[in-house]
């Protein structure tokens, strides 16, 4: 056996035997940009339109991207089962506000099986077929931050049982926490871009908030008073 199926099938037991397939069930795809919001916050329904094609075009890419290496490929993911966004490092300059945005997509891949291991495993067909960038793919020789790194395999080479039931807690714990924080739609994901946005703009730059609270609240059903482009109700009024 050569050095990398030894390392494969040993990171197949730590994967599968130890942790279960934490990084597969759901499998996290993030994907971090720069977005550029002019005019400050007027014209938000557009940019909440824009932020939805934003974010449905980077779902996508992801799905065409994840294929098996067999011929003919097939695809991992369908759709997003739950969205996380973020809006951070948000500045403005004059009307111009910029911030970069971290899209974070939970799929169901197509071969995780029940107990959360991968029926396209190597081990179990004896064929590499995953796509490489797949989970149960971590090495030693990645450090923190970088591509490859996982706590749990690092705690399976330098320490004990002890050690990976720490490094498994903290995965399940983010991975729930990140699931339950999500929404189930893109437009969900560009409302809380917007929320996030106008929470800034309140405490940073007010002069870039575009309308202000009326005396009288408007019907339930009317365009709320913000400019978020949604019924008084689902906004504002809630
Ligand atoms: S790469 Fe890490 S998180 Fe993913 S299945 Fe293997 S041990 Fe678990
Ligand atoms: S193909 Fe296997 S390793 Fe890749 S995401 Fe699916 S279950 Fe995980």
């Amino acid at each position: 056996m050569d050095t990398v199926a030894k390392d494969r099938s040993y990171f197949s037991s730590v994967c599968v035997e130890k942790c279960g397939g934490v990084c597969c069930d759901p499998w996290w795809g993030i994907i971090s940009y720069p977005v550029v919001k002019q005019g400050g916050l007027s014209s938000l329904s557009s940019f909440r339109a824009e932020l939805v094609k934003g974010i449905r075009a980077r779902a996508q890419r992801i799905v065409e991207a994840y294929i098996t290496s067999e011929e003919p490929p097939r695809a991992l993911f369908a759709s997003p089962e739950r969205y996380n966004v973020l809006a951070r490092d948000i500045r403005s300059s004059g009307t111009t506000l910029t911030m970069n945005l971290v899209a974070m997509f939970a799929f169901r891949c197509a071969f995780v099986t029940k107990d959360r291991s991968c029926s396209i495993h190597p081990s179990i067909l004896g064929a590499e077929i995953r796509p490489p960038h797949c989970g149960f793919l971590g090495t030693p020789e990645a450090s923190p931050g970088q591509k490859g790194y996982c706590r749990i395999i690092h705690a399976a080479l330098t320490g004990g049982q002890a050690e990976i039931e720490k490094a498994l807690a903290v995965e399940n714990e983010s991975a729930s926490r990140n699931l339950e924080g999500g929404v189930t739609t893109a437009e969900e994901a560009a409302d809380r871009v917007v929320e996030n946005l106008k929470a800034w703009c309140e405490r940073h730059a007010p002069s870039l908030m575009p309308l202000q609270r009326p005396s009288a609240p408007p019907g339930r059903n009317d365009p709320c008073w913000c400019g978020s482009g949604q019924k008084f109700k689902k906004c504002h009024g809630k």
